[in-house]
């Protein structure tokens, strides 16, 4: 509540609701799909999903949960007499070099939860709602399961704090990240030049949301999240033609439950 009624430029309610103007606005005067609706199929289960994921889920309720675990797992530590797991202290570099390591270090650990997301069945579940947008349009990049909130951050919080990095004060960094996922799925047709190179994008990821995979790909292509390099390092890089308007989802998304309880209750249903 704190959040919605003290706007400021420190502050997630806001920071989401204009970047998803902004990025909205720049799919209207923009459009890559000149006939996708401005309300695509999937626009409003993406909004809550929107709310949903951001609000109620990773501020509240995982914030409240993570800080118990935090304290857990440094007790244990500590029961295994690892008082200091910190391998490398920044504290002292500059400010700039901290972000810049901690936004290229994230973004790697998440480029590989991601394969595993594709490649390991039960995960697989669970990431297949991200999957199952057939028209691709700014707010997709919300629709996901709360498990992958679980999944990412606990997989970056290890290496994180080997790095010494503190949770908090990174609003910045969030704000930019959001900003690169929001226009990865955006329906704008940016490329961003030679920074395409560095930078995840909306031609790039399209690829990723593909109903048929290439063949020698059977997993998937373009796992980037913030940054595009890794796909192309790794050879995961997949870009056979502009993508505009090819089939989204996966085999069988007929089936696929379109609703937001639906989507939720069916990786822990056995049919
Ligand atoms: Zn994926
Ligand atoms: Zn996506």
């Amino acid at each position: 509540m704190g959040e919605i009624l003290h706007p400021s430029w420190h502050n997630y309610f806001y920071l989401l609701i204009v970047l998803s103007l902004g990025v909205w606005v720049l799919e209207i005067i923009w459009p890559w799909r000149k006939n996708q609706p401005i309300l695509r199929k999937g626009f409003w289960l993406d909004a809550f999903y929107m709310f949903f994921n951001f609000f109620v889920f990773s501020l509240i309720l995982y914030n409240a949960l993570s800080n118990v675990a935090v304290q857990a797992f440094s007790d244990l530590l500590s029961l295994a007499g690892l008082k200091n797991i910190v391998a490398i202290e920044i504290n002292g570099w500059p400010i700039w070099s901290q972000f810049a390591l901690m936004f290229v270090v994230a973004d790697f650990i998440q480029w590989i939860v991601h394969i595993l997301l594709h490649r390991v069945n039960w995960l697989w579940q669970f990431h297949k709602v991200h999957h199952s947008v057939e028209e691709m349009g700014f707010a997709a990049h919300l629709r996901y399961h709360w498990m992958e909130t679980i999944i990412y951050k606990t997989a970056l919080y290890i290496p994180l704090t080997m790095i010494g990095f503190g949770v908090d004060d990174f609003f910045i960094l969030h704000a930019f990240t959001i900003l690169i996922g929001h226009l990865n799925h955006a329906n704008v047709p940016f490329t961003y030049g030679p920074l395409k190179f560095l930078f995840n994008n909306p031609v790039m990821h399209i690829w990723h949301h593909a109903k048929k995979y290439p063949s020698n790909h059977k997993f998937g292509v373009n796992f980037g999240i913030s940054l595009s390099i890794w796909d192309y390092i790794f050879r995961t890089a997949y870009l056979p033609n502009s993508g505009r308007d090819i089939a989204l989802g996966f085999e069988d998304i007929e089936t696929y439950p379109p609703s937001f309880w639906g989507q939720v209750l069916k990786p822990f249903r056995t049919k």
